[in-house]
């Protein structure tokens, strides 16, 4: 007797749906990419509890037959490929014909459509993949598909769903990345309760990219000019091959890739485009990572954009039924290009020039600054240079054309101390009251004060690895190395919060939690902003939660500490602490685990991103939780104290 069977339809398409239906924003780019496809120029994104609940997109594209829209839910139905051969010159993002009935099968999907071609338009509604109603309604040109109740009929996959933010975060960067990719549309994201996204068309990808992100990060970018290359042929399969496709084969690189200073811990932000087709792809990975060699430490990742443009037939898009991965056919010219298109811009940009130099942009501090940059940025092999030789910029008379030189201390010990108490003051300008943090509010826009701090501090070396040493004309400054970052942290958080755009990381095993019942109480009241913060917690039993994600910059072995530490400090004050004010507690707390700690040496490069970096924050002077950051001993204390003036 034989026991092996054909499985049926409707089971074959729950198994597929496995694979090409991970979560909400796999349905999202699913239905995006048909819209895409479909020649839209509007795309339209609704969900209703982080899509879990319910997902409508609406389009203006194509529109489907009254025919096509029953034949386009039979698995393996496509209009985009007819042969075999067709799979191996791709032009559309969709190819499989099983995205429609895989949603289909896990969910209750509603199919809204109009071809161009009918006057009347269809409807049709399936639930966990059983066709229940087909009608004529009538209907403008184009589809909207709206689908309810992801994993309603497979419960143990709804499991698996995260909060709400989370999914909704996915979705967001999903739509996000493919308005990046498609300047010339127009694309909107709402959730029930906010718009999150909404960009009309612009021309050119540099408009669209300060559309979704704003100026601030394009500010942070260098503009990867486009590079056209022309594939040689030696890098072809084979010489008939070559000869039969005489048409050359252009290859085009562009994109926007972030300055030295911006320095990520993960690769999350680097965004590799094929053929406007989203993928995640190591070699392309590795290739940009390789761009940046000597600029960012080692162990820092750069924010990058990267659209390659290739000819369908150099590129395999089906490897995956997700689509996200693709192999290359010369993977090594295409690793090269993007590899020396990115690092070109960034040689050419003088990222350096960037800096907030402040008015002394030729000042010889600025110039050093300069060289440092270019010098790391030149070829040379990782680990040639020696240590940094502190202070080793030119030694310049301060204003006066007085000789003070900190490197030669005058031999009178007992008199030579720096009056501490008096000239060495805590360097904080009446303009700045913090840690009220009202300039920080979570809602209010950052005001758009510069900063207090000057641009053209040079770093000289550390005290004890824990406070930085600088120098410019005023005088000398010293910055207490771990405060300045969380404060470079904490507005980035807040900024981030405020956004919707915390990024949370997924920890390799979730990390169990025990909780006193008063931490159990807190954290339930501020669950949903742990959340949006970054963190996916979800009740372990009694009293014991699961750590599932935490806050990209926090360190696994230090999630615990971390949420420990807010829900106690929040504490009783729970019910009484306004939002914003709760955001601006945990934005301190993930903060103040993400700086760098005290007793740490920092490379020069280091150094020198801190300061500028601190620069560029709003209250550069004094800690999240209201410690001074910066002290500064001016030229003219310096003079007194050793009894020049
Ligand atoms: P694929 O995209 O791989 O072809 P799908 O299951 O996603 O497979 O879609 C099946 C077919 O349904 C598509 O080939 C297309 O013809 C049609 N279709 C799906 N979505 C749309 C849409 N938004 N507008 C017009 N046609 C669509
Ligand atoms: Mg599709």
């Amino acid at each position: 007797m034989s026991i092996i069977r054909i499985l049926p339809e409707a089971v074959a398409n729950k198994i597929a749906a496995g694979e090409v239906v991970e979560r909400p924003a796999s349905v999202v780019k699913e239905l995006m990419e048909n819209s895409l496809d479909a020649g839209a120029g509007r795309v339209e994104v609704a969900v209703e509890a982080g899509g879990k609940r319910r997902i409508t997109i609406t389009d203006d594209g194509c529109g489907m037959s009254h025919d096509d829209a029953l034949l386009a839910f039979e698995r393996h139905a496509t209009s985009k490929i007819r042969t075999a051969e067709d799979l191996f010159e791709i032009s559309t993002l969709g190819f499989r014909g099983e995205a429609l009935p895989s949603i289909a099968a896990v969910s209750r999907l509603e199919l809204e459509t109009r071809h161009a071609s009918e006057n009347a338009g269809t409807r049709v509604e399936i639930a966990g993949g059983r066709l229940r109603d087909v009608k004529e309604i009538a209907w403008p040109q184009g589809t909207r598909i709206d689908a309810h109740d992801l994993f309603f009929n497979t419960p143990a996959r709804r499991k698996f769903l995260k909060s709400e933010s989370t999914e909704l975060g996915h979705i967001a960067t999903l739509v996000t990345h493919y308005a990046l990719a498609h300047p010339e549309k127009s694309f909107r994201l709402v959730s029930l309760t906010s718009e999150i996204l909404n960009v009309s068309p612009v021309a050119t990808a540099r408009e669209r990219v300060y559309q979704v992100m704003g100026g601030q990060l394009l500010e942070q970018m260098v503009e990867v000019a486009p590079v056209e290359r022309r594939m040689p042929a030696a890098f072809s399969a084979g010489p008939e091959e070559e000869a039969e496709n005489a048409e050359p084969v252009l290859v085009r690189v562009f994109g926007f890739a972030s300055r030295p200073e911006i320095q990520k811990l993960n690769r999350n932000q680097i965004y590799f485009f094929v053929n406007r087709r989203l993928v995640r792809d190591r070699l392309i990975l590795h290739a940009i990572t390789e761009a940046y060699r000597n600029i960012l430490p080692s162990g820092m990742f750069p924010v990058a954009l990267v659209f390659l443009e290739i000819p369908a037939a150099e590129v395999d898009v089906n490897v995956h039924p997700s689509k996200t991965e693709v192999r290359f056919r010369r993977s090594q010219f295409v690793h090269d290009l993007a590899r020396d298109s990115v690092r070109q811009s960034l040689v050419a940009a003088r990222p350096v020039a960037a800096f907030p130099m402040g008015k002394s942009q030729t000042s010889p501090a600025a110039d050093m600054l300069e060289a440092d940059v270019a010098e790391r940025l030149s070829d040379e092999p990782p680990g040639m240079k020696g240590p940094e030789i502190p202070g080793r910029g030119p030694a310049r008379p301060p204003q006066g054309g007085d000789d003070f030189r900190l490197s030669s201390p005058r031999p009178t010990p007992e008199t030579g101390r720096l009056p501490l108490d008096g000239a060495l003051s805590v360097y904080a300008p009446p303009a700045i009251t913090v840690p009220a943090g009202i300039p920080l509010s979570a809602e209010a826009p950052l005001p758009a004060g510069t900063s207090e701090l000057p641009a053209d501090l040079v770093p000289l070396g550390q005290v004890q690895e824990s406070f930085i040493v600088a120098t410019n004309p005023e005088g000398l400054w010293i910055v207490d190395q771990h405060a300045a970052h969380e404060r470079v942290l904490f507005e980035r958080h807040v900024r981030q919060r405020r956004e919707k755009m915390v990024e949370g990381q997924r920890l390799l095993m979730p990390i169990v939690v025990e909780l006193k019942p008063s931490q159990q109480a807190v954290y339930q009241q501020i669950a949903d902003e742990l959340g949006a913060n970054g963190f996916d917690v979800e009740p372990f039993g009694q009293r014991t939660i699961a750590v599932k994600s935490a806050p990209a910059e926090i360190r696994a072995d230090d999630v615990e500490r971390l949420l420990l530490e807010i829900l106690d400090s929040v504490g009783e004050e729970a019910s009484r602490l306004s939002l914003d004010d709760l955001r601006l507690k945990i934005a301190a707390s993930v903060s103040c685990h993400a700086a760098i700690k005290i007793n740490m040496r920092l490379e020069q490069s280091k150094m020198v991103w801190l300061l500028r970096a601190l620069g560029d924050s709003q209250a550069p002077m004094t800690c999240p939780h209201g410690r001074p950051i910066v002290l500064r001993y001016g030229m003219k204390d310096l003079q007194k104290a050793f009894k020049r003036i």
